[in-house]
């Protein structure tokens, strides 16, 4: 039996962005349109070209390979033509494959919101599906507070969705705008919407998880005939957030009751990186991953010691739903590691370095790792630091340099004016081949005099990190008090557009910052090495 296709439309970038506390800068944007390209989404909705210049800067250039870049924005304003429209024309000037058309579909919302005619807002519908049509891209429509419209007046709504869809959109999105329907409803409806004309084909579910459903919402919505599911990455979004792709992608390929009937873009070996996906989004957004989040989060395969543990070591299917390495997840059960060992081996088979199950310095390693995550390092967020100490305890990396000491001064004074400032001072003591190099720099603050200083002078080295950039600096307390341990993340680049993070960890943050400085220039050395190898080949 061939399966149906079902779509999957990431809306991170735009509604997720609408999270209190989250606000993606372009570089931001590009790293989380690759990371979604490269798991198979398809469609990557990039924002609101022309509402702000981050948009406007990102959809400056296609951002996915391939995933459909969409863009997102308004159908035209009633009195005006499509082609007179200032909004839907920046629109049709971003270089994306899709448009995205919010439109109205709540005569309440067209009354007070538009202030237009109902018939006007049909019509704005029409024209400017046809508009995005004619310019070659595919037009989608967003049918804004669809479910809540329905209620009040379903002739009205059907009309707008039907609008959409006859004018040519390849999907018309019914959205649960406020997030307060229920699965049973949303089901309903759907179903009369398919019944009134628009076949499931073309529709698609947008749902916001104000009653915690919006994922049960989803399912619904699929179950009732929609074939495209828009969510946000660890379901952030506007209030309680939106529909959590990273909980339905899992259930839509594991659960027999989806998994039978239907296929998504998402292979089966990008399913296993999902854990990871996850981590690494949350890394981004500088904050704790939900350690109880369905599929990913790190209890979600936990069982504590005790009849559940020993029946799990077993018959592990006992226990658990799916298994953990569906998902790239592992089983923490407190005796055994062979889930982690494989993963462990796995995740260093990426990176290139081979190494056999059974040699005792990955025994050693995995120990490490263990021990420095219960310290407070994230290698999910540090992979150029994970691989510095995966290749240190496995073989050897070539120590280029040695720090002997570093100074930090911070002071705060009034200068010849008396206008008060604080001026911060580094110096640094670094041995290159025996050789003592001292180098003093001041910076803006400890951290970046510390960055200028001990990258001032490496002796022989210094011409190749030239192009060491630091492009990103996050700082987290791990917990309160007075006694509180800092980890530092840093992530840097370099012209041959290799971008790398690090990791430090200590009760001081200078410390921490100067760690994860050191891993930095340490990978660009190693990684300009095997750069020189892989030419000679
Ligand atoms: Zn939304």
């Amino acid at each position: 039996m061939t399966k149906e296709r079902i779509y999957l439309f990431d809306t991170t970038l735009r509604d997720g962005q609408q999270t209190p506390g989250i606000d993606f800068s372009v570089e931001d944007k590009v790293q989380i349109a690759g990371m979604l390209d490269q798991f198979g989404l398809d469609y990557v909705e990039g924002g609101y070209p022309g509402a702000n210049p981050t948009d406007t800067a990102f959809f400056a250039k296609k951002r996915t390979q391939r995933a459909s870049f969409v863009a997102f924005g308004m159908t035209k304003r009633a009195g005006v033509s499509a082609s007179n429209d200032p909004g839907l024309a920046t629109l049709l000037q971003s270089k994306s494959d899709a448009i995205c058309l919010v439109a109205k579909s709540w005569d309440y919302h067209v009354r007070v919101a538009l202030g237009c005619t109902n018939e006007e807002n049909v019509e704005s519908i029409r024209e400017s599906v046809k508009a995005v049509a004619t310019s070659g891209r595919e037009p989608m429509v967003d049918c804004e507070h669809f479910f809540d419209g329905y209620k009040a007046n379903p002739d009205y709504a059907l009309a707008c969705a039907k609008a959409a869809y006859e004018s040519g959109a390849r999907w018309v999105v019914l959205c649960d705008t406020n997030g307060g329907t229920q699965p049973a409803e949303v089901g309903e409806i759907v179903r009369a919407v398919i019944a009134a004309g628009i076949p499931g084909a073309s529709l698609g579910i947008h749902a916001h998880d104000d009653t915690g459903q919006a994922v049960a919402n989803s399912l619904a919505a699929i179950e009732a005939g929609v074939r495209q599911v828009q969510g946000t990455l660890n379901g952030i979004g506007e209030r309680c957030g939106n529909a959590n792709l990273v909980t339905i992608i899992p259930t839509l390929m594991l659960k027999p009751a989806f998994a039978d009937r239907f296929e998504t873009g998402v292979s089966a070996e990008n399913l296993a990186g999902i854990a990871r996906l996850s981590r690494a989004f949350d890394e981004l957004l500088n904050r704790a991953p939900a350690t109880q989040a369905p599929y990913v989060g790190s209890s979600a395969f936990a069982t504590k010691a005790g009849i559940h543990a020993s029946a799990l070591l077993k018959e592990p299917e006992t226990y658990e739903h799916v298994p953990p390495e569906t998902v790239g997840n592992t089983r923490r059960v407190m005796v055994s590691d062979q889930g982690g060992k494989s993963n462990f081996i796995a995740e260093l088979k990426r990176r290139g370095i081979a190494v056999d199950k059974d040699d005792r310095k990955l025994d050693a390693l995995i120990s490490i790792v263990k021990e420095r995550e219960a310290q407070g390092y994230a290698y999910e967020g540090a992979d150029a630091s994970f691989e510095l100490l995966a290749r240190r305890t496995l073989g050897r990396v070539e120590e280029f340099f040695h720090v002997e000491s570093f100074r930090c001064m911070v002071e705060r004074r009034y200068d010849a004016n008396g206008n008060l400032k604080t001026v911060s001072e580094a110096i640094v003591k670094v041995l290159v081949d025996g050789e003592e190099r001292m180098s003093v720099a001041e910076g803006n603050g400890p951290v970046n005099a510390l960055d200028i200083a001990l990258r001032k002078d490496l002796g022989k080295f210094q011409a190749e990190i030239g192009d060491l950039e630091l492009v990103d600096y996050k700082v987290r307390i791990l917990n309160g008090g007075t006694e509180a341990i800092t980890r530092v993340l840093i992530e840097s680049q370099d012209d041959t557009g290799r971008r790398w993070w690090t990791v430090g960890v200590s009760d001081n943050i200078i410390d921490a910052s100067f760690q994860a400085l050191m891993d930095s220039i340490i990978y660009k050395l190693l990684k300009n090495r095997d750069d020189a190898v892989l030419a000679a080949e």
